[in-house]
């Protein structure tokens, strides 16, 4: 730093001022900079970090609690590439993901920068200029059709993850139509609140998973039968969520606080991904593409394939006959299918994914300076019994956990520098809880 004192009269590299202008200088390689330009500079880096052209880390500072998403730009192909991080295989899914959420905040881009222009412009001379047609790009919300435990919440989890906007999960079985025992369908946007700490224009931006909203189908083809309370009646009240409306929010939900003050959230931008296992759909997918279902109830193995290809041929009119409203199917332009997890996926999702179950385990000894090895053979073990009692990707951790809880309970405080694990151990350890599978 130079003083007034100093005899050099070193001068700042951006304002010219020399030391004797201004109050505090610091010296730099080629010069100085000034305490006024050292502050705007900061300011400038600062707005920056705040509107997400400069990621925090890259100043080393805390990353903001959000980042506007306004100025995110990933492209399609660097969201599935964030994707492929956690979540192995659905590529076609991942594909279509990709592609509406990379256009739904494109489409929200686009409905800022009008807003921007036009207060602009208002703020100018009062009336707006040029003011261009802006095109209605739709928000597409988007369909995923799949077995259960197969990576669609963890897809949306993850979308949601990248795009730092914040994210809910709700199950449809629990909602209801208002007025009936259950959730109202206005709870979905009390959780988006809660995610986003009660700040509405980062909820009104955020992505809401509904899951199992094949559960609210109607029951019958029917559609003059009675309304039923947890399907139809809970479709059309989700109808307006969907489309884009301004709903009055109860800030802790349900109906157990009257006295809350109620919140307005505009639903427009929210981006709903909805997930259904649709069971039994591929056989109207079947009749609809007039083929034979060969092979249904003749062998498992036959009956899974059959349903991996004919899945893919999902369409909206399928949709409808499973029993959902046209209007919502309507509202979901996006559709697509995921793939159930055959062993070779299973043993990926095993060790792959950057939080992969094996690679937590690992990373829990290291930081006991434990060295934690496990053969090949046991994985494969593990893979085989999800298979075998049906647990599919979520039963992976249990059987770990069974594996690994004693290695885990022993190891810290004795001494041990390296745990291994065997087949024999592996399979002593699960007998114990398939016994009672
Ligand atoms: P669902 O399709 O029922 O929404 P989830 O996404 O909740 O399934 O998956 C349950 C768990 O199984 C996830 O948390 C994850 O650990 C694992 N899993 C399922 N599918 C995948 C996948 N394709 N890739 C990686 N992990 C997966």
């Amino acid at each position: 730093m130079a003083s007034s004192n100093d005899r050099r009269h070193i001068t700042c590299d951006i304002c010219g001022r020399n030391d004797m202008q201004v109050d505090m200088l610091l010296t730099t390689a080629t010069g100085g900079i000034c305490k006024e330009c050292a502050f705007r500079i900061y300011s400038i880096v600062d707005e920056a970090i705040d509107e997400g052209f400069i990621l925090p880390s890259e100043f080393g500072k805390e990353p903001k609690k959000q980042v506007s998403c306004e100025k995110l730009n990933f492209t399609p192909k660097e969201i599935t590439a964030f994707l492929d991080r956690f979540v192995i295989g659905q590529e076609e899914a991942k594909k279509f993901l990709s592609v509406a959420v990379y256009n739904h905040y494109k489409r929200i881009n686009e409905v800022f920068k009008q807003n921007k222009k036009k207060k602009k412009a208002s703020g100018k001379n009062g009336t707006l200029e040029n003011e261009k047609s802006v095109l209605e790009v739709e928000k597409s919300n988007i369909l995923l059709v799949g077995p259960t435990g197969t990576g669609k919440t963890l897809l949306a989890k993850s979308i949601a993850k990248m795009l730092n906007v914040p994210f809910a999960i709700v199950d449809a079985t629990v909602l209801t139509e208002a007025g009936y025992v259950g959730e109202d369908v206005e709870s979905i946007l009390t959780r988006l609140l809660q995610a986003a700490d009660y700040d509405v224009e980062k909820a009104e931006r955020g992505i809401v998973f509904i899951d199992e909203i094949d559960k609210i189908a109607r029951k019958s083809d029917n559609p003059s039968i009675t309304r039923d309370v947890s399907g139809e009646g809970v479709q059309q009240a989700m109808l307006k969520l969907l489309e884009g409306t301004i709903v009055n929010v109860p800030p802790q939900g349900g109906r157990k606080h009257p006295e809350q003050k109620l919140i307005s959230v505009n639903t427009t931008n929210i981006l709903f991904i909805c997930g259904g296992a649709f069971e039994g759909i591929e056989k109207r997918i079947a009749q609809r593409l007039n083929t034979h279902t060969v092979g249904y109830g003749a062998s498992a193995k036959n009956a899974r394939i059959d349903m991996d290809n004919l899945l893919q041929y999902i369409a909206p009119q399928d949709l409808r006959s499973y029993g959902l409203i046209p209007e919502i199917v309507g509202r979901m332009p996006v559709v697509t299918y995921l793939h159930p997890l055959d062993r070779e996926a299973l043993l990926r999702i095993l060790t792959e994914p950057e939080n992969a179950l094996i690679k937590q385990y690992t990373r829990l000894f290291e930081m006991e300076d434990v060295k934690l090895t496990i053969d090949d053979e046991v994985l494969e073990f593990i893979v085989d019994t999800a298979i075998e009692y049906k647990l599919g990707a979520r039963g992976l951790r249990a059987i770990c956990e069974a594996i690994m809880l004693d290695p885990m309970y022993e190891t810290p405080g004795s001494g041990k520098k390296e745990v291994h694990i065997g087949l024999d151990f592996a399979k002593a350890k699960v007998s114990n809880i398939t016994s009672t599978l």
